[in-house]
């Protein structure tokens, strides 16, 4: 059901989330861009702008590695000085009285960890841009350390211990899907009543599988993002209004 206003959308929300006992939140990159974070898909978003370099090029040429970490740093800034928006809040303040267990993220931005979420508590399906590893050894390396190198001229620096590439610990396309945290992600979406899709467009897989795995095993699937998605006509409500103004009401103390 698509809700015909926000008034009665947040109420009937409000109804769900009172009633459920297990809430699993997915994110997507739309709950932050009210944090300053431009998301891929809208207009004027990242996929505009840049083609994405995939896991192969990146192992494969020294050039991609560069534009790779070049576009990494020139996004530091907003990486760097984004705070939790309403909607990593709502999900906080939820977290803190028991209802959310945990939070399944497409996002590598860190956000949910800073709004109060233990780190253990944050699914990160697409890792973390936060911090660099080496795609080799798995060596954690800090961006501090990356850029101290890469600044003099441009070179993507390798693992000092194993000489491989050292690449932000984020999902690319084209590479393997973290095991661990796909199957903790798998059964929270078979254990809990309701499940919220947040600011996804649901068209990356295998992520956007997890709603609809909710969705069969009985839970309740709501989904809130301003745009329409492939899974809008399997939801039990639909939200296409502003992530903030949705679960701004649901920020306590
Ligand atoms: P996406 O860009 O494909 O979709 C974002 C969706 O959010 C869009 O449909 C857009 O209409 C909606 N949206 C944006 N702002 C909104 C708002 N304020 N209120 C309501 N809806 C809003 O993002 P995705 O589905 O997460 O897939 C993109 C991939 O890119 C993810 O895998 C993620 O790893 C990565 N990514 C992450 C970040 C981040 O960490 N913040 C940013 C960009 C991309």
């Amino acid at each position: 059901m698509i809700a015909s206003d926000l008034r009665t959308g947040v109420e009937r929300l409000g109804d769900m989330i009172a009633a459920a006992k297990v809430i699993v939140p997915f994110t997507g990159a739309g709950i932050s861009t009210e944090a300053g974070i431009p998301d891929f898909r809208s207009p004027g978003g990242l996929w505009t702008r840049n083609r994405p370099i995939g896991f192969d090029e990146f192992v494969a040429s020294q050039d991609a590695r560069d534009e790779s970490w070049r576009r990494r740093f020139a996004m530091d800034a907003t990486f760097a000085q984004a705070r939790p928006a309403r909607g990593h809040r709502a999900l906080a303040s939820l977290y803190r009285a028991g209802k959310i267990p945990a939070v399944i993220t497409q996002n590598i931005d860190n956000l949910h960890q800073a709004s109060g979420f233990a780190a253990a508590d944050v699914i990160e399906l697409h890792g973390n841009t936060t911090y660099a590893r080496c795609i080799g050894c798995g060596q954690r390396y800090e961006l501090s350390w990356v850029k101290e190198r890469f600044e003099p001229d441009g070179a993507a620096p390798d693992c000092t211990i194993c000489n491989e590439p050292v690449k932000t610990a984020t999902i690319s396309f084209g590479q393997a899907m973290p095991e661990a945290e796909m199957e903790r992600a798998a059964a929270l979406a078979q254990q809990c009543d309701l499940f919220i899709a947040i600011g996804s467009s649901l068209v990356v897989w295998p992520a956007a599988g997890f709603p609809l795995m909710a969705k069969k095993a009985g839970a309740k699937l709501v989904i809130i993002n301003r745009e329409q998605t492939d899974q809008d006509d399997v939801a039990d409500l639909v939200l296409r209004y502003d992530i903030g103004e949705t679960l701004g009401p649901f920020v306590g103390n």
